[in-house]
């Protein structure tokens, strides 16, 4: 049996513990919830406070060439170039992962149909996260298409002759479950399909490698294990061999060759700075880059390989309490155990009682989420997010003993545990 003592010796071990200084955790709280919005970095109420006070207000307009607000998209997005095994000049910090998503798809679209006007589908997962799929579905609607949605073991054999473009999530927002990034793009590919990831669930969180994966589009979020904010830039990147192909939909100023030529007709930039559309949101951009910032100090103490594997071992030691701890009480393990499978969460389902749950560990300091299952083959979740900057091994066991106590004295039985809220 594992006990604390385990616990305190791995943190102790861990050369990655000090990194957990650079943030603010709140006091008394086991915080599971970084892949939903990730924690506040330490130097980001300041350079916060700096943005508005002196760049804002005392540099105004000035600061766009003096603070270097100008090129914010490309300088945070060569820091996240770094964490998704692309190139310098590849990636821009900007919009939603919602609006990057349909940048890049409608890119996807026009190249697959330019190339081959018969392929009129596009896939993706059922399970997949929903904006992912509106969005798609509205760009299908626009461009005469069918988005054909498969279970996660159907995706190999849905890559038939007429799909134009794959569209997946590289680690699942439910289960946890990861793609292999590198086989699936090599089958589509195969295929004669183009492939979009979207990497709001393992930028930050498992190695990605685009480039070695050969990727052609992907998106990904700034909130979640980048630790921008709450609503931060998401960001954006393509294939060079596609990113000069076609100008975006949403050709805005920003995008443009030379925006302060102010001229009537639009030229694209060269380049994933065409993907860029409007004004940015700097503050958010300031505060977006001091969690870049806290990601990137890992670098030296082994960058992302090394917050994967500890990230695993996180995810091993949740899922061998759970076990150890909390049998009897009618929990399963939703995500895989096999580690080229798992992202850095782990989902737990159970029959009833999921909500109220995770509601009472939050009560506990245990901060967790719930996701409603599809009242079928999917069963409610409880989700808990392990990101490897932040979170230690003693605070997997408190996560593991409130749980115990929560399900071994039935609290979650309250009825104030039992009140849905608007955000889960
Ligand atoms: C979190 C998440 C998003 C978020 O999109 P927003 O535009 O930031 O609301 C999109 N896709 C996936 C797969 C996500 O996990």
């Amino acid at each position: 049996m594992t006990t604390l003592q385990d616990c305190r010796a791995l943190d102790a071990q861990d050369p990655l513990r000090a990194l957990r200084d650079l943030f603010t955790l709140p006091r008394g709280v086991t915080y599971l919830d970084g892949n939903s919005l990730g924690v506040l970095p330490r130097s980001a109420a300041s350079r916060v406070a700096r943005a508005v006070e002196e760049e804002w207000g005392q540099g105004l307009i000035r600061s766009w060439n003096t603070a270097g607000w100008f090129d914010m998209p490309q300088r945070l997005g060569d820091k996240i170039a770094l964490l998704v095994g692309a190139k310098p000049g590849e990636v821009v910090a900007t919009d939603t992962t919602s609006i990057n998503l349909y940048k890049v798809l409608s890119a996807a679209l026009r190249i697959a149909c330019s190339r081959d006007p018969a392929r009129k589908a596009v896939v993706s997962e059922r399970s997949n996260f929903p904006t992912d799929l509106y969005i798609a579905e509205s760009l299908c609607e626009q461009h005469g298409m069918e988005l054909r949605l498969v279970e996660e073991s159907q995706v190999a054999a849905s890559l038939q002759a007429d799909v134009a473009v794959l569209m997946l999530t590289h680690v699942n927002y439910r289960t946890g479950a990861m793609h292999d990034m590198a086989s699936v793009t090599r089958a589509a590919h195969e295929a004669g399909v183009l492939t979009v990831w979207d990497l709001a669930h393992s930028a930050g969180a498992v190695v990605v490698d685009l480039h070695g994966a050969d990727a052609d589009f992907a998106i990904g979020c700034g909130y979640k294990y980048l630790n921008g904010g709450p609503g931060a830039p998401a960001f954006a990147w393509v294939h060079p061999t596609h990113a000069d192909r076609f100008r975006q939909p949403l050709s805005g100023w920003w995008g443009h060759a030379a925006p302060f030529e102010f001229t009537p007709g639009y030229r694209p930039a060269a380049g994933i700075s065409r993907y860029l559309c409007g004004t940015q949101p700097i503050l958010s951009m300031a505060a977006l880059e001091c969690g870049l910032d806290a990601m990137l100090a890992a670098q030296p103490l082994g960058g992302m390989p090394a917050l994967r594997n500890k990230s695993l071992a996180l995810t091993d030691l949740f899922i061998r309490l759970v076990e150890e701890r909390c049998g009897g009480h009618g929990l399963s393990l939703v995500t895989p155990r096999e580690h080229a499978r798992r992202g850095s969460q782990v989902c737990l389902s159970r029959a009833d009682g999921a909500y109220a749950i995770v509601q009472a560990l939050i009560e506990r300091g245990v901060i967790g989420d719930f996701r409603a299952g599809d009242g079928g083959a999917h069963a409610d979740i409880l989700r808990f997010g392990f990101t490897p900057l932040y979170i230690g091994f003693e605070d997997v066991w408190n996560a593991v003993e409130q749980l115990r106590l929560v399900l071994a004295g039935r609290e979650w039985q309250r009825p104030e545990f039992n009140r849905k809220q608007a955000v889960t």
